[in-house]
């Protein structure tokens, strides 16, 4: 959209998305709240009739904030970044997608596009839904500098609400925005700090505005052409409220307000461990020795008992000396003259149990499954025997299913981010990158794959099903030994008839190479070192292989034990 005058003044007088902007600012601050811990000062309100004005000081003062929880419950969104079988095609030829790929590899501050989107775009698409992306151009001076190091001057921000005026959006993408113009950016144009300033961008220009006695004009000196041709906004979330018209959701929003019962169950935790939670010492005391008993000397308050009475038993020296019972008394044994009230147990198991509910609920509303505490790592169950592989894969399923609509928007803030720098800078007529981050999200553990592939080896599934599960099983054991990824994946064509054992296939009467070959397999590996396997085609390691076990004699078969 392309506006004109009078429809930038009326935009600036008549803040037509206010409501959104509020809206959006209000539901930032709950979630950093929630994820940071941020301004849990002024969050909680005394419960009314309930709480005296110092507990709820207590209360404040050491609850301890949902960061801790939030952590733990967002941790699958970092499979989305190291999920297997992505790939971005430029469609570009090959000198310029050299160059795009270069560019790509540090977009910002040594950031690649998918480092940028995962660092800066993940956490706000979860804290600030309502924030966007926005492209800008580096100064001319700036964008010399970078052209010549071969980087780009074309690079992604992350605009919060709170420094945005207002926008119209369309789909996730904007017809127009207005920024608030800063003190500092002020200053540094040398405009008093105080003046009205705002930033418009539409499809074709990138204004800054003053206002002054309700009238709105257009400074010359701060505007220039748009050169993406549209505005270079996207907002951070595609999840949309379906109650209000662009109403832009956080990925956490459907746990918001389990979010906040844990917050309050655990600051009324906090008050009773402070006020109960610790053993309470008692005993009988025998009247004080200096007012014998009174609690007051010549009319003042005795300064030995304070006015109690009593003695106490204060140093480690001190004794407490028993009257022999007569017989009329109940007897009281020295070892029962004091002792340890003992807090209540009840309510702490009552208030732990609570929360642990509460965040089981939190997983399962999220992921579809439990709390990853309860369940001791995946391939356990909670009694500590192991679980199958369908109910492994049970769990696994819906945590996948959640993860996807997350990488259908990383792939579009990097395709969106990518196709403007290379439009600006490579090339005009650019028909767009493709971008895909893969689906396969590496959730399992790799003993709960090995667990599948087992079963489906003893149940006989289908060659290319085993080769796909023990493929599985190496990028999971090597997820971060690229170089064992590597090897592992080559074994995988060296051994004969990887899927079955030497005992398997010796009932198939295989030919007597090929089984020797199975047979010292692994001996034949260990003579063997990284490099040569790194380097080494598939077809020579082979040869290596059975030119090793050649003189191999094939162990004679124990006769049975009568
Ligand atoms: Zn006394």
């Amino acid at each position: 959209m392309i506006l004109d005058q009078t429809q930038i003044a009326a935009i600036i007088k008549d803040n037509p998305g206010n409501k959104r902007i509020v809206d959006g600012r209000n539901y930032s601050k709950k979630m950093r709240r929630h994820i940071y811990g941020e301004g849990m000062d002024t969050y909680f309100e005394s419960i009314t009739g309930f709480e005296r004005d110092s507990l709820k000081e207590l209360r404040v003062k050491y609850s301890k904030s949902n960061k801790d929880l939030f952590s733990r419950l967002g941790r699958p969104l970092d499979k989305v970044f190291t999920a297997r079988g992505g790939s971005v095609y430029y469609n570009l030829s090959e000198e310029t997608e050299k160059r795009a790929r270069l560019i790509s590899q540090d977009i910002k501050d040594g950031y690649s596009v998918r480092k940028w989107v995962e660092s800066f775009w993940k956490p706000h698409m979860l804290d600030d839904p309502f924030g966007i992306i926005f492209l800008e151009i580096a100064s001319r001076q700036e964008a010399i500098r970078l052209k010549k190091q071969g980087k780009s001057f074309v690079y992604p921000t992350y605009k919060q609400i709170t420094c945005i005026y207002d926008y119209l959006p369309k789909g996730n993408r904007l017809e127009w925005i207005v920024f608030e113009v800063g003190a500092d950016e002020k200053k540094a144009a040398g405009i008093d700090e105080k003046t009205t300033i705002y930033r418009i961008v539409d499809d074709a220009f990138d204004y800054w505005v003053e206002v002054k006695d309700d009238v709105v004009t257009v400074l010359p000196n701060h505007t220039y052409p748009n050169y993406f041709g549209e505005v270079p906004g996207m907002v951070n979330s595609d999840f949309l409220n379906p109650q209000y018209e662009y109403c832009f959701l956080s990925f956490y929003d459907e746990i918001i307000e389990l979010a906040e019962q844990f917050l309050l169950k655990g600051s009324i935790k906090v008050t009773h461990d402070f006020m109960h939670g610790f053993p309470k010492y008692s005993e009988f005391a025998g009247n004080c020795n200096v007012c014998k008993g009174i609690g007051r000397l010549d009319g003042e308050i005795c300064k030995s008992c304070n006015g109690s009475g009593k003695s106490a038993m204060v140093r480690v020296s001190d004794i407490k000396l028993l009257e022999w019972p007569s017989k009329e008394d109940a007897v009281i044994l020295p070892n029962q003259v004091g002792g340890y009230v003992e807090p209540s147990v009840t309510f702490h198991e009552i208030a732990t149990s609570d929360l642990q509910a509460l965040e089981d609920s939190m997983a399962v509303t999220l992921w579809g499954t439990q709390s990853r505490l309860r369940t001791q790592g995946m391939s356990m169950g909670s009694d500590g025997a192991a679980k199958t592989a369908t109910e492994v894969m049970d769990e696994i399923k819906p945590q996948a299913d959640r993860l996807v609509p997350v990488s259908e928007m990383a792939e579009l803030r990097h395709k969106f981010i990518l196709d403007f720098v290379i439009k600006l800078q490579i090339a005009q007529s650019y028909g767009g990158s493709s971008v895909n981050y893969g689906r396969r999200y590496m959730l399992e553990g790799p003993d709960a794959i090995w667990l599948k592939y087992s079963d489906a080896r003893t149940k006989g599934a289908p060659q290319n099903i085993l080769d796909t599960l023990l493929n599985e099983y190496n990028e999971a054991n090597y997820q971060s030994d690229p170089v064992g990824l590597a090897i592992a994946k080559k074994m995988m064509y060296v051994e004969p008839f990887v899927h079955y054992s030497a005992s398997v296939l010796k009932g198939l009467s295989p030919d007597e190479k090929d089984y020797k070959a199975k047979l010292y397999f692994s001996e034949w590996l260990a003579t063997q070192n990284e490099s040569s396997l790194l380097s080494q085609t598939v077809d020579q390691l082979k040869q290596l292989l059975y030119a090793f076990v050649e003189a191999k004699k094939i162990p004679e078969a124990e006769p049975l034990a009568a």
